[in-house]
């Protein structure tokens, strides 16, 4: 489903090339794993499953910056080899439709919201969520594990 009212936002490049970068340079918060299962380990760069046999590195990210009583990291993958950033804003990325939960924050990073998407289309979740004045951006988290897996943001 394409929308117009809202933007997926995957990983800057820039973060994805640092953590290659590091990974290379031995850096010991950055692991770099094959993957061995189907659907275990998404690249927030590209926004999608990795597949068995592919590296990726595993390596902490601050979706909410420090300094705010929300403020988050978490365990991140992405791809160890180069991959293209994801490039369709409009769309709801294909491989994440279930098994997420989609927190809306206000623009001091603070939850306004969240709810889960099992089997519901995410796109209605996440535009319910902007319906509400105090949503500045939406992240879509993994529902099992916690981590977030990618950003969206009002069109
Ligand atoms: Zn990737």
């Amino acid at each position: 489903m394409k929308t117009s009212r809202f933007h997926v936002i995957p990983l800057p490049s820039a973060i994805a090339d640092a953590a290659r970068r590091a990974v290379n340079a031995g850096a010991a918060d950055h692991e770099l794993i094959t993957v061995d299962s189907p659907e275990s380990s998404p690249c927030r760069h590209c926004l999608r499953w990795a597949q068995p046999g592919e590296r990726v590195i595993l390596f902490p990210y601050a979706a909410i910056p420090s300094g705010h009583p929300y403020s988050e990291t978490g365990p991140i993958f992405v791809h160890a080899d180069n991959c293209q950033r994801y490039t369709a804003p409009n769309e709801y990325p294909a491989d994440f439709r279930n098994g997420r939960v989609v927190r809306a924050y206000d623009s001091n990073y603070n939850i306004v919201d969240a709810q889960v998407v099992d089997g519901s289309e995410p796109e209605v979740v996440i535009e319910s969520l902007f319906e509400k004045p105090d949503t500045a951006f939406v992240d879509v988290r993994s529902v099992t594990h916690g981590c977030f897996t990618f950003r969206v943001q009002r069109a």
